[in-house]
């Protein structure tokens, strides 16, 4: 081929190719970092003195312990950093258990509840958030969806609702009743650890689908 002076110029526009992608270079991989949060605090329910839900011999804050360290090892799996606010059966204030997430930068806050009513026709999963947060309300919608579509029991949707607890955390958060304890028929099943295992798996894919 015959060289040109016109295209001896070429190292012109090659330069302000390998500019852009350097540039490229630089700010991809940062975007593809920039997660919604890097910490997953996962808070237990109850625990000692407070038991929670009692009924049929079931007690919710160990089903709830239970629970939040299935969690803590599938998010493990992925590589996601877990923080517990309880890992045994110790009792934890409500300010504490904030005030651990609060130490986080970067977290979202995942509290695992079991429900109980004296009408024990009552069943389903329900997840809260805090009024007026925007996150928060779409972490319990990612995570209901999930739950709900996997979990066979009623759908019980997401709510806004004044937890203490929910209000005392900084970063986005949520409140999941996994099922009534109440109910003989979702008692056994959520006493049994293959639908526990179950629920755990469907919550981290909601806390994926967030992230
Ligand atoms: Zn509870």
């Amino acid at each position: 081929m015959i060289i040109t002076s016109k295209q001896k110029q070429s190292p012109v526009p090659i330069g302000i190719v390998l500019f852009l992608a350097l540039l490229f270079a630089a700010v991809l991989p940062h975007q593809a970092s920039a997660k919604n949060f890097s910490t997953v605090v996962i808070d237990a329910g109850h625990g000692g003195s407070d038991k929670g839900s009692n009924w049929y011999g079931v007690y919710e804050k160990n089903l709830s312990l239970d629970l939040s360290k299935r969690i803590q090892r599938i998010l493990k799996s992925k590589g996601i950093p877990t923080v517990l606010t309880r890992s045994s059966d110790t009792y934890v204030a409500l300010d504490k258990r904030a005030a651990i997430a609060n130490r986080k930068s970067h977290f979202i806050f995942v509290s695992i509840h079991f429900n109980g009513h004296r009408n024990t026709s009552y069943r389903g999963i329900e997840t809260f958030y805090y009024p007026g947060s925007s996150k928060g309300r779409q972490l319990a919608g990612k995570i209901q969806h999930e739950l709900g579509a996997r979990i066979k029991t009623k759908n019980r949707g997401i709510k806004a609702a004044r937890l203490k607890v929910l209000r005392l955390t900084k970063g986005p958060a949520v409140l999941i009743e996994c099922g009534f304890l109440s109910n003989r028929w979702e008692n056994n099943r959520c006493n049994a650890s293959w639908l526990r295992e179950i629920i755990a798996e469907e919550i981290v894919q909601g806390i994926m689908a967030y992230r």
